[in-house]
């Protein structure tokens, strides 16, 4: 019996009318193998145990065998590329095989990614190398084990055939999994095409399916559009509260129901820097870390622009209420941010003065390029009274400023009555001790370039769970070393 006979099929987004995707069909992959599977995740869509190993799933999942009951398209949208509008892009190597609903209630498109041309190609090849697709197999479920919404991964496999790059390298092709992959670029592209009756549908979709609570509203547009903006306001804080930076934040890349959605050029933060670029690309650094905030902001506009068709048919009111709708994201992000560096610093309430004590941690990290993730962690061995020199004093270049700092920050825990341990407990549970470092992956990708996928399992497995112990990776939560600063990522993929 086949392993996909047992799953609910429902295909929400493929039975939309022609024109928001097209009728695909993978490329089938040379001698795929199973480099990685996904069986937590397997089991919460609803696929029998054993899946992983089943040589079924493993074709479906190269692109060499239909999903049976799948309807397999492409979408087509738009976006603003590093600032400027391109009139279509679409899934130009990502396939959409099916959409399912488990027992309870939830619903998973599986997408291929790297399976081969779509009319949505354009110059390029369909095609994803095994080190991208490492990436983001391992950097999605990553961000999933961190708490911070995201598109998963179910499977990463690899092959023979050549795909050339800087260098000749391999395929691969990962299934991603999200409940939907609508992008804000799925509504500019109806909008600045100027087909803004194609608008409605794609919104009533998303608010049928992901936002039902709201289908029967009057004001359904304004309210979902209220929503997408909070989501996205959230992510943002949440990406800076775990270091991370998204390499290419174009409008085709953000999710409309607030998710991390294409891993790229992305990187964690090593050594706090609030300038960095993680993408070598990006020369004039518009999306560095400290501006992601900002342009979360800019790709609301953009989306509220592309929507101001469903707003009101008066133009003018129409502008109104989005703007009233743009401006709730200052305030939501900044609430949601201050909430976030609390937390991490084990503070039970945010009360005023909180903010200061926050930035200062930061400037003192940004003024010695000191880990962010190491010394977020080594925060929860601080003691309130100043008995003890804590042992994040080592790791810190600027000690005087992080004396100061400390005494401020003991005076604040001090105020708050909570035992130590009871603190460093609940901080443990919000400062990981692990993220995916550049250098980590790179180790992954140099093994499983030579056949040897051993380090992507282990590296998937202490992601899973970053805030705990692990003591037997511990390796992987040290500083990075030296070489990885000559580690370049950059848009080719
Ligand atoms: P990205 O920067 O990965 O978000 O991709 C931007 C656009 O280029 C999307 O429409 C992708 O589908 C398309 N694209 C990227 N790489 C390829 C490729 N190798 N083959 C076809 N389309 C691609
Ligand atoms: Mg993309």
């Amino acid at each position: 019996m086949s392993a996909f006979t047992q799953l609910r099929l429902v295909n929400h987004f493929a039975a939309l009318e022609q024109a928001y995707s097209s009728r695909v069909e993978p490329m089938p992959l040379t001698e795929p193998k199973m480099a990685h599977f996904n069986q937590a995740l397997a089991a919460e869509i609803g696929l029998p145990a054993g899946a992983g190993d089943d040589p079924e799933v493993l074709a479906v999942m190269a692109g060499n065998a239909q999903l049976p009951g799948g309807k397999t398209v492409s979408a087509v949208y738009a976006g603003h590329q590093f600032g400027v509008y391109v009139p279509q892009l679409g899934d130009g190597r990502a396939m959409l095989l099916a959409q399912t609903q488990n027992e309870a209630g939830d619903l998973f498109e599986l997408q291929l990614k790297g399976s081969g041309m779509t009319p949505y190609s354009r110059f390029a090849d369909g095609r994803a190398v095994l080190r991208s697709s490492i990436r983001e197999y391992l950097c999605s479920e990553a961000m999933h084990g961190l708490g911070v919404p995201t598109t998963r991964a179910l499977s990463l496999v690899s092959s023979s055939d050549p795909v050339r790059r800087e260098r000749m390298e391999t395929a691969a092709v990962v299934c991603r999994v999200a409940p939907s992959f609508v992008r804000f670029g799925s509504f500019e592209y109806f909008y600045y095409g100027e087909r803004f009756e194609r608008l409605q549908p794609l919104a009533d979709h998303v608010i049928n399916h992901y936002f039902p609570h709201l289908r029967e509203a009057t004001d359904k547009y304004e309210r979902w559009l209220a929503e997408v903006v909070d989501r996205t306001a959230a992510l943002m804080a949440q990406w800076q509260s775990v270091g991370f930076c998204h390499g290419v934040m174009n409008t085709d890349n953000f999710s409309i129901l607030g998710l991390t959605l294409d891993y790229g050029p992305f990187g964690f933060l090593d050594g706090f820097d609030s300038s960095h670029v993680c993408n070598h690309t990006d020369e004039g650094g518009r999306y560095a870390y400290e501006e992601q905030p900002k342009i979360g902001y800019w790709n609301c506009s953009r989306l509220l622009q592309a929507t101001l068709p469903l707003l009101d048919l008066n133009p003018e009111k129409a502008v109104e209420k989005a703007n009233d709708i743009l401006a709730r994201y200052p305030d939501q992000y900044a609430e949601g941010v201050l909430t976030l560096w609390c937390k991490k610093l084990g503070l039970r309430e945010v009360r005023a003065g909180d903010r200061e004590l926050a930035n200062a941690f930061l400037n003192v990290l940004d003024a010695g390029k000191d880990d962010f993730t190491r010394s977020f962690r080594a925060l929860a061995q601080i003691q309130r009274d100043n008995s003890r020199i804590p042992v994040l004093r080592d790791e810190i270049k600027n000690v005087e400023a992080f004396d100061a700092w400390l005494e401020n920050y003991r005076a604040r825990l001090q105020s708050d009555s909570e035992e130590d341990g009871e603190r460093a407990a609940r901080m443990n549970t919000v400062n990981p001790k692990f993220v995916l470092r550049n250098h980590l992956l790179q180790t992954a990708i140099e093994k499983a370039e030579a056949g040897d996928f051993s380090e992507i399992a282990h590296l998937f497995e202490v992601m899973q769970k970053p805030f705990e112990e692990h003591p037997e990776y511990s390796d992987y939560a040290a500083p990075a070393p030296d070489w990885a600063a000559q580690l370049s990522v950059s848009c080719s993929s």
